[in-house]
């Protein structure tokens, strides 16, 4: 780099700096955050967990509900149970498979009961809801009660709600919204979903 690139280069990171210094000095607000990941790519769920291990990694508490009960075990759950995040599993009930709607809406609404329980809990810091956007879809869940459960939760708690389609009342109320988009994926390719890497 010669000298007159790099005082170039120099002067337009030191404007980088005062702009990020600036928005900094801004964001002064101490609340939970209600954050949706949506979208059909890969990563929603993960994303979700990565979350909850950087919570419990700072000795702060979390709560994971998964609306999908999956065929396969959560190696996310195994890791996390042991050091003590509770987690709150639709048993019974709605996989993809299933085409019970009485019995799929008993049970979402029976793993419900622990979210809101935990949504009214100060001692919780973030509530992990995995796949609550199908509940709300197949209207399992009463949209309004979600998001009434949502508005009254503790101040300085953290929610999370993963899955695709998300209502669009929930990624409004929603402070941070991401959505995975799906550039491609290796289940389309043939490959089977694989232990340690999809669940
Ligand atoms: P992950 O749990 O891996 O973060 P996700 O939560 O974004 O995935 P879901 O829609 O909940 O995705 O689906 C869970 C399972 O389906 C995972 O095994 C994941 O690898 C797989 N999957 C996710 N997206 C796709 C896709 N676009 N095509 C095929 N399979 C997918
Ligand atoms: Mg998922």
């Amino acid at each position: 780099m010669t000298e007159k690139n790099q005082e170039k280069h120099k002067a337009r990171q030191q404007k980088v700096k005062e702009n990020v210094d600036q928005k900094v000095a801004q964001a002064n607000i101490e609340q939970g955050i209600f954050q949706v990941i949506t979208g059909n790519g890969k990563g929603k769920s993960t994303s979700g967990f990565g979350t909850v291990a950087r919570c419990v990694g700072h000795g702060m508490k979390a709560a994971v509900v998964q609306f999908i009960k999956g065929n396969w075990e959560c190696g996310e759950r195994n890791l996390l149970e042991k050091a003590g995040v509770p987690f709150a599993v639709m048993k019974t009930g709605f996989t993809w498979e299933t085409q019970n709607r009485e019995t799929d809406t008993q049970a979402a609404q029976a793993t419900w009961l622990h979210a809101k329980e935990w949504l009214k809990d100060e001692s919780i810091d973030l509530i992990l809801l995995d796949e609550l956007t199908y509940m709300v879809s197949y209207d399992y869940l009463d949209l309004d009660e979600v998001i009434e459960a949502i508005e009254n939760r503790p101040k300085m708690q953290s929610v999370i709600i993963t899955g695709r389609g998300a209502h669009r009342r929930l990624t409004e109320l929603a402070d941070t919204v991401s959505e995975v988009k799906n550039i491609k994926h290796a289940f389309e390719a043939g490959v089977k979903a694989q232990k340690g890497f999809d669940f």
